[in-house]
């Protein structure tokens, strides 16, 4: 490794280690010296310490220190010989199998493994006949094992050594890694590598300079060495990001269109004939907006407010301040049924100035309305696509579509991206930037975003909450419903069938499409253009992400509720006789999705069976009642969405969660604790305190691809503001990062590998 390579992304690993190059590339992306040194250990163990089996996920290649509890031997019907342990956590059982035709063989590993010895272990865990299994996994002295203790100082010192436990996939266990990694570590004792953290900086807080630290931190000599080593890559971490962030910021020109408030045009005009009041909070953000609305200097707002705080006609308020000044509003929606959903909201709010396709059928003055999504007639899709790059002011309602090359905005006022918190934001800034200047963005969420993940994901955008909600919502009541409980799930049924007997509707949400597919729309990206939004809704991997002990041990024995059987067997439910079920999933096309939303909401079908397609927006005052099956399966913020469908009317509504979890598991608090309240506030704050924080993108924490490698968004709100802090100072200074190469090369790799990822997921 030298200075040059180091800045370019360090030496290939193929140039230094050969064979296991090719695993650690194929295994978890690791190409080269730099990537391989920042994969840090998952965790350490210390002497004693065993591995709790609870926090196993079947299926999934594993590191696990155990002590071995029973040994025996046998030979099989097949005529091989079998070896099988008992090991233990000091709690739970798990047994460890391993099979041979030649029984010398078996005899030798029975030799090394032997009761009462402390291994460490590396395999897969499976369930056999309801146990946790190990099949045939490899397996490693722990380092300490055979020491005799106190001996001498040095043993003692080795004794006390944490051992670090690297992630493990299968042909990768933990100690090869190890292993690779320290011939790394003994070539910077050599060759160091410079430090892309300011020296003074580094001082100010305290922190280990890099190679020391790298050494800590794969090679730790006690707790201290690995606790300071994770402070620094922590806080190097939220500074790297933190000073791209803040160099984005200072590249921002002051070229926004200003969008005076024009007395008695579309936006006062529309505000004043709604067929409601705003909420006070509502006019408060209204001001806010308005303010930065008339500024040179481009809005980039975050809005956050509660499923149902009416954040669209704040939207439309401050869309129509564009069309007053002559320009464009772009409102982005994720999926094609909120596209069409928002069309209709927003005509019915323009109510007479509604210009629906550009038509102007009444003559006079009015609000042009247009829609882009991929499944619309051609006809209708040119329309909007020409009255958009012709500079038609007005307003145009469409899906990732509108991210599409045809698409060219010639004079964009405002953009407003409805519930999808991370775009590209090279795809936000095309939609926004021409030579007429950079368009307003107004980004909303019903998600709550906590500070410190605000300060990082959303880092160019400024916060903004809408609080409370209208007045006048009847109260949705949450029961969680265990689905082994006959007469609780008789009962859902008939109140079903009550409800919509006195006029209202039904949602009954299940996690999958199709029986026998794990496919939902969790997954897939046949949800529309949905496919590359990643977001705080970690709940969308986080459902499944789930120990053993809980669904995933049903599911071996149980299928998943899916929309297709489901609604066969509603349809010949006694219960439900007489009652009408529509379907609605994103492998429907676009018009079958709209003959299903519109049945619904006519009534014509009162019980819809959905997917998550009506996770986010849906708008439906009627429906009062929804069901969701295999709740487990969704995370809190999904469910929290979730229930957003319903009591928007002045009904109220209930929802019932049916699952066959157990209370005491993970899966169980988290519906626990949503049945318990209907704050989002409030579920956001416990579901980051349920949830392991890597979760937070929306990324699991296996590998790579979790796109926050150290830092955790809650314990390190600190950190990152003191990150914030430093790096707006040194950007006031030396914005192009001149006098600081080696950060800048950290920052270039740092976003070459976010854009990556983005490519690859979008
Ligand atoms: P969200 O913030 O979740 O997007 P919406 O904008 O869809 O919420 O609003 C939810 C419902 O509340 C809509 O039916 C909307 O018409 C209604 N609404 C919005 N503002 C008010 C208000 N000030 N008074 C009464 N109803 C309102
Ligand atoms: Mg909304």
């Amino acid at each position: 490794m030298n200075r040059d390579t180091s800045l370019g992304g360090g030496e290939p690993l193929k140039k230094i280690l050969g064979r296991v190059a090719g695993k650690l590339d194929s295994k978890f992306g690791l190409k080269t010296t730099i990537d391989l040194l920042y994969f840090f250990p998952r965790r350490y163990h210390q002497l004693g310490e065993l591995t709790p089996f609870a926090q196993l996920t079947i299926g999934e290649e594993q590191s696990v220190i155990a002590q071995i509890v029973d040994s025996s031997r046998r030979r099989t019907h097949g005529g091989k010989w079998m070896l099988s342990l008992k090991l233990s956590d000091g709690n739970n059982r798990m047994d460890a199998v391993f099979w041979a035709k030649n029984q010398y063989l078996i005899n030798w590993m029975s030799a090394q493994m032997q009761v009462g010895q402390t291994k460490l272990f590396s395999g897969r865990p499976s369930l056999y006949r309801g146990r946790l299994q190990l099949s045939h996994p490899s397996y490693q002295e722990v380092d300490d094992e055979n020491l005799d203790v106190g001996n001498n100082q040095q043993v003692q010192a080795q004794a006390m050594r944490p051992e670090p436990i690297y992630p493990a996939k299968v042909g990768l266990p933990t100690w090869t890694t190890q292993k690779a990694i320290a011939v790394l570590l003994d070539e910077l004792k050599t060759i160091p590598l410079p430090d892309p953290l300011p020296e003074d900086i580094r001082e100010e807080r305290g922190l280990l300079e890099i190679n020391e630290a790298f050494e800590k931190i794969h090679r730790p000599q006690s707790r201290k060495d690995f606790a300071q080593a994770q402070a620094r890559f922590r806080y190097e971490e939220a500074f790297i990001l933190q000073v791209a962030l803040a160099q984005r910021r200072a590249e921002l020109s002051e070229d926004a269109p200003c969008l005076k408030k024009i007395p008695g045009g579309f936006s006062d005009r529309v505000a004043s004939s709604l067929p409601f009041t705003l909420t006070a909070f509502q006019s408060e953000v209204l001001d806010d907006i308005s303010q930065r609305l008339s500024s040179p200097r481009p809005m980039n707002l975050l809005l956050q407010g509660d499923v149902g705080s009416g954040k669209t006609v704040v939207s439309l308020l401050a869309m129509l301040r564009a069309l007053d000044c002559g320009r464009q509003a772009i409102f982005m929606a994720p999926t094609e049924v909120l596209v069409h959903q928002h069309f209709s909201t927003l005509c019915a709010l323009l109510g007479e100035l509604a210009q629906p396709g550009g038509f102007n059928l009444r003559g006079g003055e009015g609000v042009p309305i247009y829609r882009l999504s991929s499944s619309l007639p051609s006809g209708e899709k040119q329309r909007t696509l020409a009255a958009l790059n012709q500079g038609q002011a007005g307003i145009f309602v469409g899906t990732h579509s509108l991210l599409s090359n045809q698409v060219a905005p010639s004079c964009p006022g405002i953009v407003v991206i409805d519930e999808q918190h991370k775009f590209g934001v090279k795809q936000r800034d095309r939609l926004r930037q021409n030579e007429t200047g950079t368009a307003h963005l107004l980004v909303m969420t019903a998600t709550p975003i906590p500070r410190s993940v605000a300060m990082t994901s959303f880092g160019d955008l400024d916060l903004l909450t809408l609080k409370g909600l209208p007045p006048g919502r009847a109260k949705v009541e949450s029961y969680r419903v265990n689905s082994a409980n006959q007469s609780w799930t008789q009962r859902t049924w008939q109140r079903a069938k009550e409800e919509i007997m006195a006029g209202h509707r039904v949602f009954v949400v299940c996690p999958a499409i199709n029986p026998g597919t794990e496919e939902t729309e969790n997954g897939s990206d046949n949800e529309d253009e949905r496919g590359n939004v990643t977001c705080l809704k970690g709940a969308r991997t986080a459902g499944s992400g789930q120990n053993w002990g809980e669904s995933r041990v049903q599911n071996e024995n149980r299928k998943i509720a899916n929309v297709s059987e489901t609604a066969a067997q509603l349809k010949n439910l006694p219960a439900l006789a007489g009652v009408r079920i529509g379907v609605l999933h994103g492998q429907m096309s676009a018009e079958e999705k709209d003959r299903a939303m519109a049945d619904f909401i006519s009534g014509t079908t009162p019980l819809l069976v959905a997917t998550t397609v009506i996770e986010v927006g849906v708008d439906v005052p009627e429906a009062t009642m929804m069901v969701i099956l295999d709740a487990d399966r969704f995370g809190i913020a999904q469910l929290h969405q979730l229930r957003g469908r319903i009591g928007r009317g002045k009904h109220g509504g209930v929802c019932l969660v049916w699952s066959g979890v157990e209370a005491q598991s993970p899966a169980g608090r988290r519906l626990e604790a949503f049945v318990n309240t209907t704050d989002g506030f409030e579920l956001a704050a416990i579901d980051l305190r349920l949830r392991e924080s890597g979760n937070i993108l929306g990324q699991n924490q296996s590998g790579r691809s979790s796109s926050l490698k150290i830092l955790d968004l809650l314990a390190d709100e600190k950190v990152i503001s003191q990150a914030q802090k430093d790096a707006k100072s040194l950007i006031a200074g030396d914005s192009q990062l001149r006098k600081h190469p080696y950060l800048q090369a950290a920052i270039s790799r740092r976003i070459s590998e976010e854009e990556q990822e983005y490519l690859e997921r979008g």
